[in-house]
């Protein structure tokens, strides 16, 4: 299991839900108003084919044979960042910015922000050995995505 890392979710942000099937092209234009009208939709098209590929738009054959699985997605008004990291990379992040080492979790943007600096500031000093290039490379981008929270006057999520 890896780690997102991402704006706490608002469901005044969604614009529509559609289908999705994890590949980066994956996103279907359904416009459902409602997650139960996309659920519902999903539904009846696996009860008619007994699979949801016919959904598909990655055109990857996995997907499109009905093999892989369609899920109804939130799709937000704008782009939102967000950070995929491995497991184990993930609570590399945790610990370095000093949130809750948990497998889901949520804290206030601010802190996190300032998690994310002292993290810098002790990995440029390479406290974390080995670990400290990693988390050069990786605490710009969850600073962004933190950023954005803030902005927002959201939290920063993990799962
Ligand atoms: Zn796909």
């Amino acid at each position: 299991m890896g780690i997102q890392f991402e704006p706490e979710f608002r469901e005044a942000d969604v614009e529509r839900y559609a289908f999705a099937c994890g590949h980066p092209n994956g996103l279907t234009t359904h416009t459902f108003e409602s997650h139960g009208d996309a659920y519902t939709a999903l539904c009846d098209v696996v009860g008619l084919h007994g699979h949801a590929g016919s959904l598909a738009v990655c055109g990857d054959m996995f997907c499109t044979s009905g093999a892989g699985s369609m899920s109804v997605t939130p799709v937000t008004r704008e782009e939102t960042p967000v950070l995929k990291v491995s497991g184990t990379n993930g609570h590399r992040i945790l610990r370095a910015v000093g949130l809750p080492d948990d497998y889901c979790g949520s804290a206030p943007a601010d802190s996190v922000l300032r998690g994310i600096q002292a993290g810098t500031e002790a990995a440029a000093a390479g406290v974390y050995g080995n670990e400290s290039a990693y988390l050069l490379e990786r605490l710009p981008e969850l600073e962004t995505v933190a950023r954005f929270a803030q902005e927002r006057g959201l939290a920063l999520t993990w799962a």
